[in-house]
């Protein structure tokens, strides 16, 4: 075979014209036979790092991957440009595995996907009828018993050095952190490894977090931010099950395109509505965390948590599943005192209360940061960054602060007036005056502090009482029932000692004017042209027809961010299509022809 550089494999067969950073060094270190771990944020790449060898490569790589959904939305991916791959797992029929196998042996195969378990029992066929360029363990955290993927069968891959001594192994994952690395290293029996870890960094995702938001609020925010984005994908992650039918019944009668994902559905059900969501068939997925690991769909624009979720990594993953193409996507957090309560509790039960309080604090003090949120999520994962990324909520308009002494020593003065025996709803209802079932009950209407904080509403009294949790002023009490209890700190302010200064609540997107849908401004392609609106939409519906006609998700055909270059650079020549963004020889040669005329009809 004549030999290609990375590059013009890279072109001829995705339509890139350069590499992110490391991902040749990564393709190099294979090609030289070495060992290697990657570590890259999803979305950062990794599949080309060994998409790109394999096909450089004389033989067939093997790629071990947890999930078929997995597996299939690559073949598919690999397919449409043109290089084969196929998948060999239990979802097949064995007769057509058998056809796979046939295949691979006759050398029409530049990538195999299977998973582990499949792998280890179709050991002695790859080795009796098969020449392997490399392994590739994708999403090889799952052999840590520490990470939120374990999977048993990962941990017997170690066994593939032993079998193929000179064959190297390249273990791929999104999570980095100690504990798991160490295991990867380990169970694979790497040697002399190469290691590689890309930057976190997803300038792309824009971060926002929203305090103290009542279900109302936030289905508001929601639907604005759907409006923002008709006729496009997203996910809301909610922390129960309870929750996701919930809001997903609330939007479907506004009339949102929604499905439910979480745990508690069958295995069809949940089938049905990713295979839905990744075929663009509905818009919205309202889902527990048991959502997405799945999933590749590259145009997911926008990412909310409904509530907080119980680490950074967790988060990080989760809003990392929107943007994939690169194109500019909204992320916002929603989080309140409930989700702090129910998550503390949560960690409290779990098998590993240290380790995860630890990290749900962590969670939160990204909630609650005053600096710019890109730089807290870049520094947690290792990376030191110290400027300002002016894609997040602070770095927009930074916080601003009123003088909240008296507010605070009204709320303080109300939890010492019961004895320290009330929860948070029961001491907002005395300082709101509300003669509320349990202030009758106890005769909290007697004390001297009902009613004196009557001005400020219950949702805001909410995001104080958070705010004097988070400075310390007071505790929850998780062994009394949840009671708030003043801390020395908190007999401080009190007592006169001490001043407080609060954030200003910001609840911008509830009033009319609030932030301006203003996403329908023109999107300008890499070559600085306008593009044309209509023609966008043209050929987005001719993707959809082909997609449906291929029996594969519209991403698979062509990615936004392509569709959008066409829209502004308007090829009308086969020479300028396939000198577009993401178009590689295969992809001019079958779709070329189509797209062009409709292009023609725009200039
Ligand atoms: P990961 O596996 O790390 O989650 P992917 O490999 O799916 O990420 O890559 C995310 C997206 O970035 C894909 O759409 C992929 O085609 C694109 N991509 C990867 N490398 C490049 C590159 N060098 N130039 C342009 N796009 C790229
Ligand atoms: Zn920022």
């Amino acid at each position: 075979m004549m030999t290609r550089t990375p590059e013009q494999i890279l072109k001829a067969y995705y339509g890139y014209d350069s590499f992110r950073p490391m991902q040749r060094e990564i393709i190099e270190s294979v090609v030289q036979g070495r060992d290697s771990l990657v570590l890259m944020p999803t979305g950062g790449g990794k599949s080309i790092c060994f998409q790109v060898p394999a096909i450089m490569l004389d033989g067939i790589a093997i790629v071990v991957s947890p999930l078929i959904s997995l597996m299939k939305d690559q073949v598919e991916t690999l397919r449409a440009n043109g290089i084969g791959a196929e998948a060999l797992n239990s979802a097949n029929n064995e007769a057509v595995n058998a056809d796979i196998k046939l295949r691979c042996e006759r050398g029409e195969v530049k990538l195999l996907y299977t998973s582990p378990e499949r792998l280890l029992a179709e050991l002695p066929w790859i080795k009796e009828a098969l020449h392997v360029s490399f392994f590739a363990i994708d999403e090889s955290h799952c052999i840590s018993q520490w990470g939120h993927d374990f999977r048993p069968e990962y941990t017997r891959l170690g066994i593939l050095h032993e079998q193929f001594p000179d064959v190297p192994v390249m273990a791929l994952t999104a999570t980095a952190d100690k504990i798991t690395k160490a295991d990867i290293i380990e169970r694979l029996c790497l040697r002399d490894h190469l290691m590689f870890v890309g930057s976190f960094d997803r300038p792309n995702l824009s971060l926002d977090v929203k305090r103290g938001y009542s279900g109302a609020d936030k289905l508001r925010v929601i639907m604005n931010m759907i409006s923002r984005h008709k006729g496009e994908s997203g996910i809301i992650y909610c922390l129960s099950r309870k929750t996701t039918e919930q809001v997903a019944r609330q939007l479907a009668s506004r009339g949102v395109s929604v499905g439910v994902y979480h745990a508690g559905l069958s295995i069809s059900d949940r089938n049905r509505v990713q295979e839905d969501f990744i075929n663009d068939r509905v818009d919205v997925v309202v889902a527990t965390i048991a959502f997405g690991m799945g999933i590749d769909k590259s145009n997911v624009r926008f990412v909310v948590h409904y509530n907080l979720p119980k680490s950074i990594e967790s988060f990080y993953q989760e809003i990392g599943r929107g943007g994939r193409d690169g194109l500019p996507t909204e992320t916002l957090l929603f989080y309140n005192i409930q989700d702090i309560i129910l998550l503390k509790s949560f960690a409290d039960e779990s098998g590993q209360q240290e380790i995860n309080l630890e990290k749900l604090k962590r969670m939160q003090e990204y909630a609650e940061a005053q600096v710019c949120r890109r730089r807290i999520l870049l520094n947690y994962f290792g990376e030191a960054s110290d400027c300002s990324c002016g894609n997040c909520d602070v770095c927009r308009t930074p916080p601003e602060h009123f003088d909240g002494t008296v507010l605070v020593q009204k709320a303080l003065s109300a939890m010492m007036r019961t004895e320290q025996q009330t929860g948070f709803t029961a001491v907002i209802d005395i300082l709101r005056g509300s003669l509320s079932a349990s202030v009758k009950e106890h005769g909290y209407d007697r004390i001297k502090t009902f009613g004196a904080g009557r001005e400020v509403p219950f949702r805001d009294w909410q995001d104080y009482l958070l705010q004097m949790l988070q400075m310390g002023f007071i505790e929850v009490a998780y062994n009394e029932d949840r009671h708030l209890k003043v801390t020395p700190l908190g007999l401080d302010v009190l007592y006169g000692r001490r001043r407080v200064e609060l954030a200003v609540i910001k609840r911008e997107d509830m009033s009319v004017k609030g932030r301006k849908p203003a996403k329908t401004k023109p999107i300008l392609s890499e070559g600085n042209l306008l593009e044309d609106v209509g023609l966008f939409d043209a050929l987005k519906a001719l993707r959809l027809e082909i997609a449906r006609e291929s029996k594969v998700p519209a991403y698979v055909v062509m990615s936004d961010k392509t569709l959008h270059a066409l829209a502004a650079n308007k090829p009308t020549t086969l020479l300028a299509f396939g000198n577009t963004y993401g178009i590689g020889e295969h992809k001019c040669n079958t779709y070329g022809v189509r797209f062009i005329e409709v292009i023609k009809k725009y200039v």
